[in-house]
């Protein structure tokens, strides 16, 4: 069975998601150490503690693997026109990016945005591109950065300390005026737009921030 989550953040917006950390291999910078982004992960705090919220993301971790899957989701999605791959968790399996590829294939009238850090991995090279490649379809590899560094042509996103922050090319997300919520924009769906500046957000991550600024000007 297809089960997806609704972020209060997205005006509604559906995303299909997974445990985060646990599907994310990605945010490991080295044995035992998440990269700075991952550092403040909004996904391992709150209400994602919660058995309930919880339990859709371990379900879908294996539901994935049925030979309806891609069938049944082309199906849920549709009335969807916007769509979010993972609120939490990651695409950790060449296998499952190839199915969400047929999902989007198949599912033309969804614009669809897939926030990875899958890109670090040369064997997903291929399916991320072939995604990229599909006109509904927004990939945005995250730079691991809290402060704003990024490789431009590479990345399509980065965490900014502040909204004072954000540089030329960068286009800022501007949820934080409008009380934590996209209310109207949808930024991160549309190919034209380059890279995304998210400003932090959240006690732990303006920690990860502070320490990394110590060390930078210790
Ligand atoms: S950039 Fe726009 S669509 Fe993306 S998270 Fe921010 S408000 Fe939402």
């Amino acid at each position: 069975m297809i089960k997806l989550s609704v972020t209060s953040k997205l005006d509604g917006i559906r995303s299909w998601s997974l445990q985060a950390i646990d599907t994310c291999p990605g945010s490991i910078a080295a044995p035992g150490v998440l990269v700075d982004a991952c550092k403040g992960c909004y996904a391992t705090t709150g209400n994602y503690r919660f058995a309930n919220v919880k339990a859709p993301r371990l379900h879908n971790q294996t539901d994935w693997k049925r030979d309806q899957w891609v069938d049944d989701m082309v199906q849920a999605l549709d009335s969807d026109r916007y769509f979010r791959w993972f609120d939490s968790g990651d695409v950790y399996s060449v296998k499952l990016a190839q199915k969400m590829l047929e999902v989007m294939t198949l599912t033309s009238w969804v614009s669809h945005w897939l926030p990875t850090r899958m890109h670090k991995f040369s064997k997903f090279k291929t399916v991320l591109d072939d995604m990229q490649a599909l006109p509904n379809v927004s990939v945005r590899f995250s730079s691991d950065s809290v402060t704003g560094e990024y490789t431009k042509g590479l990345h399509g996103s980065v965490i900014v300390p502040t909204p004072d922050d954000v540089k030329r090319g960068m286009t800022l997300c501007k949820a934080y005026s409008n009380n934590g919520k996209c209310n109207g924009c949808r930024a991160c769906y549309d190919k034209k737009v380059k890279v995304i500046a998210y400003p932090a957000h959240g006690v732990s991550m303006m920690k990860v921030i502070r320490i990394i600024k110590q060390g930078v000007t210790a």
